[in-house]
């Protein structure tokens, strides 16, 4: 078998970047921003095979996790799970620096469960930065980007503008390359706010990025842009804090990693932290009232993230109630506690009386203060499935700046991003992920095909076939992809991901090679609740579906069969679980994948479309411009007979 290590090469301050002849150079990408969305970015250009330059504005905050010191959870687990499958950084970087593992959702089936980690803030970013100083073809500069290179061709057609590269703010001058990712999340015309103050930037001790940027992608490539805001909670001292007072919750005994190619966590299960939770109280609800008028972030109009709503926004819709607050550690040496539930933006005076009315926060004190930020974010109906921009060639977009929040969210979309635009830059075709594959499919498809009105975070519930997209099996789903078509998956891992295949299916036939009756079963098992009605005849992975049967005792049953695989046992038991469902599906995602596989001329003219189309659905095609016909038939508004006109439209018009 495999051995897999955790791996931790090098740190920053042990590597020089070499970035004398960085003018000369021309790169096949130029990635701008070194956040979550801009490190994969990075790394899955280079994988492809891409000479790669990222520009960020401070070395020393490649990788900086903005807000909450934590990775996964329901949903987002399952996009780090994909991002790994895919050979990205993110999931090994949570095995490195996580001090708090723990499966969210396990009341629920696995194919829901949130793999999740507390992080150590310091950990995570030295992992990251490390990973990118190994990684060939890849330099590191640090400086802002004013402006976008591009030329213009055809105004008339889409594809029109073409980028060539990118303009360094204070006179650094132009570096060129064949395509540019950007990735500059709360940086675009950021501001920050807390009480009534208001300053320029794109994160506390940040500045934002430089206005050409937001001017160029607004007046001259005719952007749509839009403006969205977030916020952060204060920083707690961890000694101030009476934890008596709290209700304290261990993570798992044993930690599950979010890698494939990694059996442990960094930090030993006996290492690990535990985090705390206590509750808001009237004098919580008081104090925010009482401060409103001195809070001028939440007076304004900007959409927040609904579903992690600063302290104020919670407490003015839900009146009378109790939140929680989870009192999270910032890091293992790390003085600092992270209180989750807590963001706001009110004055600092009034955020030290506002904690201090919470349960074990009374004598607390605050280190840095709680504030929000607003930025612009480019409406995401302008991209391809591949995150490229539709009107100019080259240039692509990923992360906050597309509408999203959260780190997992934007490292996802970095990573395709930088498998698009490395593949285009070696004049490869452009690849995209079916929401029938993938949740990084159902992210991008419901960015580009929807839009966003307000911060986009992923959810289990946003992916319809999400018993055949659990966590457990996203190598399965994406690891030989990603080496035999896309390049940007690592021989080893794929080496492994074919092991586990194989493993997985020969298991699965040596069980379906057992045939017994119910009640002969029950005399091989033991004592377990099998039906005797279902059917008269039962194989090994029909016994294994019920909920008493393990695989350790099918292997004690016969241990020539079963007893070869006891290493999977768990992927065997979540197999086996979902089998049926997945089998009902498949019809309908063989339906879904004709319908994606089927694209939309760019240049179509839905407005004087010579088929039926009702007025309606010719203005919301024209508007959003569907990449697939897929995207097309999920638009709200468009009929099933709408999309049957089309097919045929499309198919005739090939
Ligand atoms: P970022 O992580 O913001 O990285 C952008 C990078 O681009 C930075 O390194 C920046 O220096 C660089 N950059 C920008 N412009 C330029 C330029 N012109 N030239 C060179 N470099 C440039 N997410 C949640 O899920 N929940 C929350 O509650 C939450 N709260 C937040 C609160 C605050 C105050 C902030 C700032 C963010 C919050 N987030 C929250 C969002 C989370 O931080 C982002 O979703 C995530 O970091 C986005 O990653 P990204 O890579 O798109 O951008």
């Amino acid at each position: 078998m495999l051995v897999r290590r955790l791996r931790f090469p090098k740190t920053l301050s042990t590597c020089s970047i070499q970035a004398s002849d960085i003018h000369t150079q021309h790169y096949d990408v130029i990635v701008v921003g070194g956040g979550h969305a801009g490190t994969e970015a990075v790394a899955a250009a280079s994988r492809v095979g891409a000479k790669t330059l990222l520009i960020t504005q401070k070395i020393q905050t490649i990788g900086a996790l903005s807000c909450n010191p934590s990775l996964g959870g329901v949903g987002k687990g399952h996009l780090v799970k994909e991002i790994d499958a895919l050979d990205g950084v993110m999931g090994r970087a949570g095995d490195w620096a996580g001090v708090h593992f723990s499966i969210l959702n396990r009341s629920k089936g696995p194919a829901v469960w949130g793999p999740r980690t507390q992080l150590d803030r310091q950990r995570y970013k030295d992992f990251i930065q490390s990973e990118l100083l190994s990684t060939p073809r890849v330099t590191i500069l640090e400086g802002s980007v004013q402006d976008l290179l591009f030329t213009t061709a055809d105004p008339e057609k889409p594809g029109r503008h073409k980028v060539y590269g990118i303009r360094l703010a204070h006179g650094g001058g132009e570096i060129h390359s064949r395509s540019v990712v950007l990735t500059t999340g709360t940086f675009l015309s950021g501001a920050l706010f807390i009480g009534q103050n208001t300053s320029p930037g794109g994160r506390m001790a940040d500045p934002p990025s430089c206005a050409g940027l937001s001017h160029t992608l607004k007046e001259v490539l005719g952007l749509k842009v839009g403006r969205l805001r977030t916020g952060t909670p204060p920083r707690i001292i961890k000694d101030t804090i009476d934890f008596s007072l709290t209700l304290i919750r261990l993570p798992d005994p044993s930690p599950t990693p979010f890698s494939f190619m990694n059996t442990h966590t960094h930090c030993k299960p006996e290492e690990q932290l535990p985090c705390y939770l206590t509750y808001t109280t009237p004098g919580v609800e008081r104090v925010v009232k009482e401060s409103s008028h001195h809070n001028s972030h939440i007076q304004q109009d900007t959409k927040g993230p609904r579903y992690c709503p600063s302290i104020e926004s919670k407490v003015l819709r839900f009146p009378g109630r109790q939140h929680q607050v989870w009192l999270e550690p910032e890091g293992l040496t790390s003085d600092l506690m992270y209180p989750q539930g807590l963001s706001m933006t009110m004055p600092p005076e009034k955020q030290l009386c506002l904690i201090r009315e919470i349960p074990g926060l009374q004598r607390a004190k605050i280190c840095t203060p709680g504030y929000g930020v607003q930025y612009d974010f480019v409406c995401p109906t302008q991209l391809f499935p591949w995150l490229q921009v539709k009107s100019t060639q080259g240039l692509f977009l990923a992360g906050q700046i597309n509408g999203t929040t959260g780190y997992e969210e934007a490292a996802a979309q970095g990573l395709w991003a930088g498998v698009n635009a490395g593949r285009t830059s070696l004049s490869k075709p452009p690849v995209s992920l079916s929401r029938t594959q993938s949740y990084i499919g159902v992210l991008i498809d419901d960015l580009i095909g929807r839009g966003v009105t307000e911060p986009y975070r992923m959810f289990t519930s946003r992916a319809e076939f999400r018993t055949a997209l659990r966590p457990d099996n996203a190598d399965l789903r994406l690891t030989l992809r990603g080496f035999e078509e896309l390049g940007c998956v690592s021989e080893q891992r794929y080496n492994e991901a074919l092991r586990v295949q194989v493993s997985l299916n020969d298991a699965l036939s040596a069980l379906k090679s057992i045939h017994l009756s119910a009640s002969r079963w029950k005399d091989k098992l033991g004592d377990v609740n099998i039906s005797e009605t279902k059917s008269s005849i039962l194989n090994g992975v029909e016994v294994l579906q019920y909920k008493d049967v393990s695989l350790q005792m099918l292997a004690s049953a016969f241990p020539e069969l079963a007893g070869l695989y006891l290493e999977f046992s768990e992927r065997l038991k979540v197999e086996a679980i979902y089998r049926p469902h997945c089998e009902k599906q498949r019809k309908e995602i063989e339906r879904m994948q004709a319908e994606e596989s089927l694209y939309l001329p760019e240049d179509i003219d839905y407005l004087t479309l010579p088929v039926s189309l009702s007025q309606e659905v010719r203005e919301i095609l024209d508007s959003v411009r569907p990449s697939t016909l897929g995207a097309a038939a999920r638009l709200s508004g468009i009929t099933p007979a709408a999309i049957v006109h089309l097919f045929n439209y499309v198919h005739r018009n090939k």
